[in-house]
């Protein structure tokens, strides 16, 4: 028995859509039962793998159909005509929406990709190239396997200005110089100063800071005084030469102390990545300061440290560490690496002494690191760092197992032991005085 039910959902509404062509009711069934018998009898609208072609053959048969029902001195009307044109070339059109879909397809699965990668973590260790003389992690550290390079080029320099290809954009309007870079990398566990190597010019690492600085709440009726007290810090640094980089309240890079020179920022200072130990940081990395003044509760929030300086602070990382091959092992806090050498305790500046946020700077966290200051040159700490931190850095009960196994293994006690390392710091600071290093006193 014949039916009146055209093959498919999609076959209807077509039809149906040119019925409106048609005036006459009558016209208009006969014209809906021509079609829809000649879609059974063709294998139209039955499911097709080709449902594009599926279509050409079925407008074909819309217009057969209906073109001898319309009145005979009307024109043919344009949606009719389109039709017939379409099904004319119909091979040509199918051919090109073929290749467009598998390039959208392409696409699209590409950017989706590219977004649940962009979604994961980046691991310190992929951000950014260490190059041939980078070094891996300090013992104890996460490890950093070999990270994939990233080229990162200085893409246009204007009148008090740079912009680097990650986006990085630093002003120079405060570029100052300082002492030329000079320092020594002493081999890990070298019994003699005599042993170090000695460096010019290229930056090892690089120090992050906090300037202290009491600043205005950040609000838009602030905003003047945010602008003013961020200049007069980018001048009282400029003037003492404290840091190479500034990063403002509003995210805003600016260098300081040229990258070849070195700034007073990291003081008394010790650390080490997984073949060398350095001290005194100032000459051999570059000091990163962010406008805002540290506590213990410090965190991410508008009033804090915010969004913006976050985000300025990963790119100039990145930018720095692919032009100089910094490895992530050596890009660390001040806190982590300030020793008093007179009372023999880490921690005599305590910017960044909690909270710094490694991983969205693109670093793993060196609060996790054996602490150098502890395991290779023997400092401690006391109660009030203990208080001020909140949380011990797991570094530093993993740096006293280290002098525990040791103290063991020699047969010393545990004050020998520490004794003879801050023994060693004091032999290899001589040997710096007497080479003349800068040995900055920096925030
Ligand atoms: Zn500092």
């Amino acid at each position: 028995m014949e039916t009146l039910r055209p093959p498919d959902q999609t076959s209807a509404r077509i039809i149906e859509a040119y019925c409106e062509l048609l005036e006459s009711p009558a016209l208009r069934l006969r014209f809906i039962r021509k079609a829809v018998a000649r879609c059974q009898d063709e294998g139209v609208g039955q499911g097709s793998k080709w449902p594009l072609f599926d279509r050409f053959r079925l407008r074909k048969i819309v217009v057969e159909e209906l073109v001898p029902l319309l009145p005979a001195e009307s024109t043919v009307p344009m949606p009719v005509r389109l039709a017939m044109t379409a099904y004319r070339f119909r091979v040509p059109i199918y051919a090109v929406s073929a290749v467009a879909s598998v390039g959208l397809v392409s696409v699209i699965a590409y950017l989706a990709v590219q977004v649940v990668l962009a979604s994961y973590p980046v691991p310190a260790d992929s951000i950014v190239p260490p190059v041939a003389t980078a070094a891996p992690a300090v013992a104890g550290a996460t490890d950093l396997p070999q990270y994939a390079p990233e080229q990162i080029w200085l893409v246009e320099q204007g009148d008090g200005y740079e912009v680097y290809s990650n986006g990085a954009r630093i002003l120079t309007e405060f570029e100052t110089d300082g002492p030329p870079r000079r320092y020594f990398a002493f081999p890990k566990g070298a019994t003699s100063p005599d042993a170090a190597v000695e460096h010019t010019a290229t930056p090892k690492g690089i120090v992050y800071h906090t300037s202290q600085s009491h600043i205005a709440p950040f609000k838009e009726e602030f905003n003047d005084k945010l602008q003013t007290s961020a200049r007069a810090l980018l001048e009282f640094v400029s003037r003492r030469r404290l840091y190479n980089y500034v990063i403002d309240r509003f995210g805003r890079v600016y260098r300081v102390v040229r990258d070849e020179d070195a700034a007073d920022h990291a003081g008394n200072s010790v650390w080490a990545d997984a073949e060398f130990e350095y001290l005194d940081l100032s000459g051999g990395t570059i000091g990163i300061c962010f406008e805002a003044e540290w506590r213990p509760d410090t965190k991410l929030a508008p009033d804090e440290i915010n969004e913006a300086q976050i985000y300025a602070g990963r790119v100039l990382t990145a930018m720095l560490r692919s032009k100089y091959g910094i490895s992530d092992a050596m890009c660390v806090t001040h806190a982590l690496v300030s020793v008093s050498p007179s009372s023999r305790l880490i921690g005599f500046h305590m910017d960044w002494a909690r909270a710094f946020p490694f991983a969205a700077i693109g670093l793993s966290d060196k609060y996790a690191v054996e602490n150098p200051g502890v395991a290779l040159f023997g400092f401690d700490h006391d109660g009030q760092f203990d208080r001020a931190i909140g949380e011990m850095w797991p570094g530093i009960p993993l740096a006293e197992r280290r002098l525990a196994e040791t103290a063991l293994a020699t047969g010393q006690k545990d004050v020998e032991l520490r004794r003879d390392l801050q023994l060693r710091y004091r032999s290899f600071k001589s040997w710096l005085s007497a080479r003349d290093v800068e040995a900055g006193n920096g925030e």
